[in-house]
């Protein structure tokens, strides 16, 4: 019995009548976090987690929009739908559908790493999961954020006490938040583009504890410039939003991509932090192991890596044609980075 299949308009289950993360516009959907790919606009009627309203509805604006805390349980049309935390962003859910004893979860995007923004990954026991993939090859792994944030730290410090900015590339949902929570602000001024600030205010709001920033401009001391830490948005660089911090700035991108050779050449910065919001390759394995599926079906990311590794590992496994891996760092950057990273592999 199949809980979850493949329409054209998204992850459809028959039984319960609505879909997960459709890409096009549906009467209901169940939302497992608010990043582009899997939050679009268009829906009748949505269902999050509790934790993600705010951020859904920076992104959305005035949707009709039900939420369901962390691991309680509603009932739609006899299929039991129950929201897990997923570890990727503020509000990320696992969604788990029974019906007449079979357990399906489908995950969205998720890590199991710990994150300071959001709620820890939660295993939940099923038949069939559905997961992602995307840094699903064995030379994805990640270090500690502790690691990371010490070299983000003492790059900001050194770059600060020449007199130079700081200018930290990075997602503006999640990345940017994840960033800021575990950065060290005695160090100096924090400075955010808009386009993550309006999230840092969902953050605060939800409780996230991040340190003061300030739109630059906000900022009236222009001294701030030569010294600051300064987050944006990939978009950002070479824009005019640049211009403030003069010729004198280093510049650095956070991103799992950062990992492949090359990847700092091509974006054309100092500096990669590898910080990743996806799970790694043991991560992968530890989240799926962790269910105890007996099926197990990819969405996105590498798919027939995954699907045939996890067919050598005697589990049944198979694809979902889904459009999902075009926000944050969902996919990789450019035909380039695929390459790099397949290439990366067979050395
Ligand atoms: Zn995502
Ligand atoms: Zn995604």
């Amino acid at each position: 019995m199949d809980l979850v299949v493949s329409r054209p308009e998204g992850l459809y289950c028959p039984q319960g009548d609505f879909y997960i993360d459709p890409w096009r516009k549906v009467d209901r959907a169940i939302i497992t976090h608010a990043h582009a790919d899997h939050a679009r606009v268009g829906h009748n009627h949505y269902l999050c987690a509790a934790p993600g309203e705010g951020v859904l509805r920076t992104r959305l604006g005035n949707i009709s929009l039900d939420t369901l805390p962390y691991g309680a349980s509603t009932t739609h049309k006899g299929v039991k739908i129950s929201l897990h935390p997923a570890g990727h962003v503020l509000g990320s859910c696992q969604i788990r559908l029974e019906y007449q004893g079979e357990v399906w979860v489908a995950s969205g995007d998720y890590k199991v790493a710990p994150d300071l923004t959001c709620d820890a990954f939660e295993p939940v026991r099923c038949n069939t999961f559905i997961t992602e993939s995307t840094f699903g090859l064995p030379i994805y792994r990640w270090r500690s954020d502790a690691e990371i944030y010490a070299e983000i730290n003492a790059w900001w410090a050194a770059n600060a006490a020449e007199g130079k900015a700081s200018v930290l590339y990075g997602y503006s949902f999640g990345k940017a938040q994840r960033i800021l929570a575990g950065v060290d602000p005695s160090i100096g001024p924090i400075v955010c583009h808009s386009a993550c600030e309006g999230l840092n205010k969902a953050y605060r709001e939800a409780g996230v504890k991040l340190p003061d920033t300030a739109t630059v401009s906000e900022v009236l001391d222009k001294s701030v410039f030569k010294n600051c830490l300064a987050i944006a948005p990939p978009a950002a660089q070479g824009a005019a939003w640049m211009k403030r911090f003069g010729n004198a700035y280093s510049d650095a991108f956070a991103s799992g991509w950062m990992q492949l050779r090359g990847g700092r050449r091509r974006r054309n910065v100092d500096r990669g932090f590898v910080m990743s919001d996806h799970a790694d390759w043991p991560g992968l394995m530890r989240a799926i192991g962790a269910t105890g599926a007996e099926q197990v079906i990819v969405t996105h990311g590498y798919v027939p890596v995954m699907v045939r590794w996890l067919q050598e590992q005697g589990l049944s496994a198979r694809a979902f044609e889904t459009e999902y891996g075009g926000e944050g760092e969902g996919e990789a950057d450019s035909k380039a980075d695929e390459k790099a990273a397949s290439t990366d592999v067979v050395e």
